[in-house]
């Protein structure tokens, strides 16, 4: 099937130009497109007299329809292979590959949603990207994000707009205005570039007005993502190193990779591998599930591999011992104390010297105070402790009210978690998107969290907006926040 081979290179080719999260992505769709079940589909078609597209085309519509039926990760993939589908039918029919536009010059890109090909592929004559479908932290928004492209998701009626019409893109506050005159836009392009530098003159290290201390940390799947400006990593999401891998990461192989954040960084909170839904990790052979989010995911996986966490805590400390470093470990998702308690007993026997827990479900924030009894310290992943507070997926367009970190009940989550570290005298952060955001941080800095931990992008915006504010002032906004 050579358009189906030509698809996979293709992919394969772009995958080379991308960054390492990238990479993976495109990694796993190179992977579907070679796979010789789609092939042998396809070639039986064209074999009973099928013309070579619509062969093509039943063949791949086929195996989406399968993978859809599978649920989880390879369901969320199915949809791409529409890209992989239409490139195929494209080679198969010589017409040029279907992508992006090339007007040639500099433009803000719309589109109904964006496959992580493309995205990956953008060039830097786009400028912006928005979409109608998707949520905050789909796979588009997480590679936009990783780039520092300004981009709104989830932004109805977008199709709409006209091409060619000049239209400012806010990707902090997800604004999209349209219709600007060429007036305006040379305004808007001006403060843009006066903004950019006034950032990136920031330095230092976190502070409100009154120099009440926020630490500033680092949101990191490799040592590729470490950029200089911040206090030190906060979520090092070590499954990030190995998404799309069939065969386990060996010891060493995981003890260099963790080596080499430890040794260009300060303090690292590695992050022990979250596995499940959005993430799979096909190595572990994790059955398939009816509502993947709701089951064996994050630290519930060690239920069924316990050798899988074991493994990579040895990992985790064996490299900081030999950069010197002291490992800071947490684990994602856990819900009860008693996970808490059997987590921290593991990772101490094993040489880690600062154990932690992530809040993500809501039974952990409301034992808080009991988790600290536990481990050392508590960092707040917003982005599921959102999805499960509000029942509401975390990659769905249409519920992105829900999902949005300013609900009252998600900030009275985070107000306990922060009142518990007040108490037990230890540190409390938050490391989910809501963290990077410049209006929300100085809410969590208010309601008492201790560190921020974002994109290296984020960092210079949440600085700026701490340094304006007074803590009582934080802590104001957060009590009106709460009402
Ligand atoms: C979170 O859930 O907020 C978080 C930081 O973890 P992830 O986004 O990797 O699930
Ligand atoms: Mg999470």
């Amino acid at each position: 099937m050579a358009g189906g081979d030509t698809a996979g290179d293709a992919t394969a080719a772009r995958r080379e130009a991308a960054g390492s999260e990238a990479a993976e992505i495109l990694e796993a769709l190179a992977m579907i497109a070679d796979d010789p079940m789609l092939l042998e589909d396809a070639q039986s078609r064209a074999r009973e007299g099928m013309g070579a597209p619509h062969a093509l085309d039943a063949a791949f519509t086929q195996h989406r329809e399968a993978l859809a039926a599978l649920g989880g990760y390879l369901a969320e993939r199915a949809a791409d292979l529409d890209d992989l589908k239409h490139r195929a039918v494209a080679f198969a029919l010589g017409l040029p590959m279907p992508g992006l536009p090339a007007p040639g010059h500099p433009y803000i890109l719309v589109a109904a949603d964006l496959s992580p090909a493309d995205t990956a592929g953008l060039g830097p004559d786009v400028l912006a990207l928005v979409t109608e479908r998707g949520g905050p932290t789909s796979h588009t928004a997480i590679l936009a994000r990783g780039r520092g492209l300004p981009a709104v998701v989830a932004c109805p009626g977008i199709l709409d707009v006209p091409d060619g019409t000049v239209v400012r893109v806010d990707g902090g506050t997800g604004e999209v205005a349209i219709g600007l005159t060429e007036e305006q836009a040379h305004e808007v392009r001006a403060g843009e570039r006066a903004e950019r530098a006034r950032l990136a003159a920031s330095s230092g290290p976190g502070r409100t007005k009154d120099g009440h201390p926020v630490k500033l940390l680092l949101n990191i799947g490799s040592a590729d993502d470490l950029r200089p400006g911040a206090e030190g990593v906060g979520l090092f999401r070590t499954e990030f190193l190995f998404l799309d891998r069939t065969t386990a990461p060996s010891y060493g192989e995981q003890v260099d990779a963790y080596a080499e954040v430890f040794s260009r960084a300060e303090t690292v909170i590695v992050r022990t591998l979250d596995a499940g839904t959005d993430k799979p990790l096909p190595f572990l052979g994790l059955p398939a599930e009816p509502n993947p989010a709701l089951g064996v995911r994050g630290l519930r996986v060690d239920r069924l591999l316990p050798d899988v966490l074991d493994t990579q805590l040895d990992a985790i400390a064996e490299a900081a011992r030999k950069t010197g470093a002291e490992a800071w470990v947490m684990a994602p998702m856990v819900t009860t104390e008693a996970e808490a308690a059997a987590f921290a007993r593991r990772a101490r026997a094993r040489g880690v010297t600062r154990v932690g827990a992530m809040v993500e479900v809501p039974a952990a924030a409301l034992r808080a105070g009991r988790l600290l009894r536990e481990v050392d310290f508590l960092s707040i992943g917003t982005n599921d402790l959102a999805q499960y507070t509000f029942a509401a997926d975390r990659q769905h367009s249409a519920l992105a009210d829900l999902l949005d970190p300013r609900q009252p009940a998600l900030l009275e989550l985070v107000a306990m978690c922060a009142a518990a570290g007040r108490e037990a005298g230890k540190p409390v952060g938050v490391c989910g998107e809501a963290a990077g955001d410049p209006l929300l941080a100085p809410l969590l800095v208010g309601l008492g969290v201790t560190s921020l931990s974002m994109a290296a992008v984020c960092v210079p915006a949440v600085r700026e907006a701490l340094a304006d504010l007074t803590l009582a002032q934080c802590q104001e906004r957060a009590a009106q926040a709460l009402a």
